[in-house]
């Protein structure tokens, strides 16, 4: 077809398509959301409030109500701003965009999440993953050698870190925020804060070259798409150039302003999911021949023997995880699982059993 090969870049050509597989009548385990509805009063409250509003108006391209709220509720420090993403993956776009000056690189360790790959190749940034090492913590060294030989524009540290769980030590990501320098900014990605031990948020006024990013996705809202991340009023500056104007719609931002007043329900949720974790980790570790990994995210990644082969009996019994087997060589024989309620860890967990006696 020499119609797409002269019109579409190499790069894209040789890329896929991000899968998304398809869940219907499955325990949906894949993809860190959260199993708790609103409850039926604050559903209703919500239906009434998105009623009115206005459709026909563009949204107000400042969004000074929503990131004011943002900035209260989840610990912006003083004098700090934030700007706005259609999930976070829209604000890593703008990143890349911004930071695509020839020749540049974006950093981050591997395994971790694809989006900063594939963005940063979409943006013509060259990619340079630094593997962890076998216990999935950073591999100081290699990271501070390859900051050192490429001088990225960006760093990515997912905190945690997806697919693996793993959480990384604070003293390390401050000192790679040091080796990074004036060369580039270090994105701290806390898309899983809900579940974590520590943030860097209050942090932000130590470091020029620090960006917190976050998302309500993991927290309860993913189908809403709202990321945001802050920075220095100089970094928010330049990035908000590249920020589609109408970027977060009015019935998104409509939503988020409501919910946010509504925390309580969301954090008790993630409360339930940190205690379903902590059951769920204990089970796991008592079934012989399973490894799980540590996790301070709201899934755990364990290793099975025959990755696929499990994957495939628990697809025969409904249940939808993420096979990573094949992801990074770190991975082998590994797969993601979604902490979910309890009902659904319990049918994760027979399922499985059931998959690992009929190997
Ligand atoms: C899920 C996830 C995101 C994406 O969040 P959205 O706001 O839903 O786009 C970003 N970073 C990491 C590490 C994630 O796991």
């Amino acid at each position: 077809m020499s119609l797409i090969s002269n019109i579409i870049r190499p790069e894209i050509c040789a890329q896929s398509t991000y899968h998304v597989p398809d869940a219907s009548g499955m325990v949906k385990l894949d993809a860190m959301e959260n199993p708790y509805l609103l409850p039926e009063s604050l559903q209703q409250e919500l239906g009434a409030h998105l009623s009115g509003v206005a459709l026909n108006r563009y949204p107000v391209p400042s969004y000074q109500a929503l990131k004011q709220k943002i900035c209260t509720r989840f610990g912006v420090p003083e004098g700090y701003d934030v700007i706005l993403g259609n999930g976070s993956d829209e604000l890593i776009t703008m990143l890349s965009v911004a930071c695509a000056r020839p020749g540049a690189t974006a950093l981050a360790p591997l395994p971790g999440f694809v989006m900063y790959g594939i963005s940063a190749q979409l943006a013509g940034l060259n990619f340079v993953g630094v593997p962890l090492q076998a216990d999935l913590s950073l591999d100081m060294p290699a990271m501070l050698a390859a900051i050192e030989q490429h001088r990225p524009a960006l760093v990515y540290l997912a905190y945690p870190n997806n697919p693996t769980g793993s959480w990384f030590d604070e003293a390390q990501i401050v000192q790679i925020i040091h080796a990074v320098g004036d060369y580039g900014v270090v994105v701290v990605d806390e898309a899983y804060q809900p579940f974590a031990p520590g943030s860097m948020m209050a942090r932000l006024p130590e470091f020029a070259n620090l960006i917190v990013m976050r998302t309500v996705s993991k927290l309860g809202m993913a189908g809403l798409r709202l990321g945001y991340m802050s920075a220095s009023a100089a970094l928010l500056n330049e990035f908000d150039k590249v920020r589609p104007p109408y970027n977060i719609n009015v019935l998104t931002a409509a939503a988020a302003e409501f919910l946010l007043d509504h925390l309580a329900v969301f954090d008790d949720q993630a409360a339930r999911i940190r205690g379903q974790r902590t059951e769920l980790m204990a089970k796991l570790q008592s079934i012989p021949g399973i490894h799980a990994f540590p996790s301070e995210a709201n899934f755990i990644l364990i290793r099975v023997p025959q990755a696929s082969q499990i994957f495939n009996k628990l697809l025969e019994q409904q249940i939808l995880v993420k096979n990573v087997g094949k992801m990074h060589a770190l991975l082998v024989d590994c797969l993601r699982i979604t902490v979910s309620t309890p009902e659904e860890n319990q049918l994760f967990l027979d399922a499985l059993k059931t998959a690992l006696l009929n190997q």
